[in-house]
């Protein structure tokens, strides 16, 4: 019986046309051998490993060729169907064209959809990992580290406007490459205004001046009350161009970097009023309780001694008696300058109470304290009248280090305090020690 060119459509229709590529390649091949009775392979340059399915061996030449995934494939079989009459073997190759084809679209679907799957995770990692308000450095990491990931750069980098200068404020780069420490800000402003979306910037862009290693894509980031920003990312590891779908990830990847961000500064101004005294600018007790708890552990962990130096302000009352609050206050801010200026740029003066301050010296022996605290006590004793404090002050100094008077805060505060007293009882403006 000769074999027909609808028996072909018949014989194909039951190709699983949803299966793998190597499931459908079987199912032409059966097909075929059904048809032919012959043996039949089947050759599809599909990427990246071709398909070979089927037969093998001598006698086995191409009888028809059809359009695949990875372009032209093949079909063999033994001598016997090379007699087939030509409709049946242009039906062949219809049905293996017809079949394939939706091959094709089938796996460019299917990569659509991993894109889109693989946008969708990143973006939900990112969001989770930036949805806890963190320090601002700790979220500039999180942003570099979330978004270097997802594109596997081989570098990133975050910049911020520091008056007319872009800074760098954070660089990942597992190579180590150069970043510009500065951008002037109208090298940047020339190719991204904040709010604008992320950009491949032109070959002649000046950007690419300021920066040693290669800029792949610019993304500006809106700070709000913080300025602006822009994200560089350099190439990829894989060495693909950032596509249009790329691009489009990173702005939903930059503006909610952009919000963890300003979150991120809003807390570090919280925290930071938390913790200062609002009338001298010194800490207040709590951030005095982190400073020496801080140094403290510090000092213990390198065995390096640290000293303690409370100042409480002679007769104060009588200022308040006598001329009133306010100027008791302008009295207190003019010693809370002197304390956080005499010394080399330390954050360790502290309001510790009403009149009283405290102040830590890292590094320091009991001997450095005593002449530290006698500079003081000379500088506060020298503080010519003004208008807003119409009357010269004193103040009593008591010292105590670390580890000789105390091996804990609690300790050296007491020893602190009762040098203090004593200073007090030994007659004023005095300098004494634990
Ligand atoms: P001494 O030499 O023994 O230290 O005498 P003193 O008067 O300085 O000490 P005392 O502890 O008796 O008084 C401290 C005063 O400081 C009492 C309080 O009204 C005043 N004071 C505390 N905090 C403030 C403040 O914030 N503003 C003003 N104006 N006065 C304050
Ligand atoms: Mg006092
Ligand atoms: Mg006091």
């Amino acid at each position: 019986m000769p074999v027909l060119p609808a028996e072909v459509v018949l014989a194909f229709a039951e190709v699983p046309l949803t299966g793998t590529p190597e499931q459908v390649a079987r199912g032409c091949v059966d097909a075929v051998r059904r048809l032919s009775g012959c043996r039949v392979a089947l050759h599809v340059p599909t990427r990246p490993v071709p398909l070979a399915v089927g037969d093998t061996g001598a006698g086995m030449d191409a009888l028809v060729t059809f359009p695949a995934p990875g372009g032209e494939g093949t079909l063999l079989a033994g001598t016997r169907a090379h007699a087939l009459p030509a409709p049946v073997r242009e039906a062949l190759a219809r049905e293996l064209g017809r079949v394939w084809e939706l091959q094709v679209e089938r796996a460019a679907t299917s990569g659509e959809l991993d894109q889109l799957r693989f946008h969708l995770n990143a973006l939900q990692q990112v969001a989770r990992t930036l949805s806890v308000v963190r320090s601002g450095d700790e979220t500039v990491k999180m942003v570099l580290d979330s978004v270097g990931e997802v594109f596997f750069a081989w570098w990133a980098a975050l910049y911020q406007t520091d008056g007319e200068d872009y800074t760098c404020r954070a660089v990942r780069s597992p190579r180590g490459s150069l970043v510009a420490r500065a951008i002037p800000a109208e090298v940047v402003r020339e190719i991204a205004a904040p709010g604008q979306a992320p950009l491949v910037p032109p070959r002649d862009a000046k950007i690419r001046d300021h920066v040693p290693a290669e800029v792949a894509v610019v993304a500006p980031l809106d700070l709000g009350e913080a300025g602006a920003g822009v994200l560089l990312l350099g190439r990829r590891l894989s060495d693909a161009p950032y596509e249009e779908h790329d691009l489009a990830l990173l702005r939903a990847l930059a503006d909610s970097s952009a919000v963890a961000m300003r979150n991120a500064e809003l807390l570090d101004r919280l925290r930071a009023q938390a913790t200062l005294d609002p009338l001298t600018g010194c800490h207040n007790r709590r951030g005095f309780d982190e400073v020496l708890n801080a140094e403290l552990a510090r000092g213990h962990r390198y065995g390096r001694p640290l000293s303690l130096v409370f100042l409480d302000i002679d007769h104060f009352k009588r200022i308040n008696d006598e001329f009133g609050h306010e100027v008791g206050d302008h009295a207190l801010q003019r010693i809370g300058r002197v304390v956080r200026h005499t010394f080399r740029a330390t954050d360790s003066a502290c309001r510790y109470g009403g009149e009283e301050f405290a102040l830590v010296f890292p590094e320091t022996p009991k001997v450095e304290a005593v002449r530290l605290a006698e500079r003081l006590r000379d500088v506060v004793a020298t503080l010519p009248p003004t208008a807003e404090v119409p009357r010269a002050m004193t103040a009593s100094f008591g010292v105590a280090a670390y580890p000789d008077d105390g091996a804990d805060a609690a300790a050296l505060i007491r020893s602190a305090d009762r040098a203090l007293y004593q200073a007090k009882a030994n007659g004023r403006n005095r300098v004494e020690v634990a």
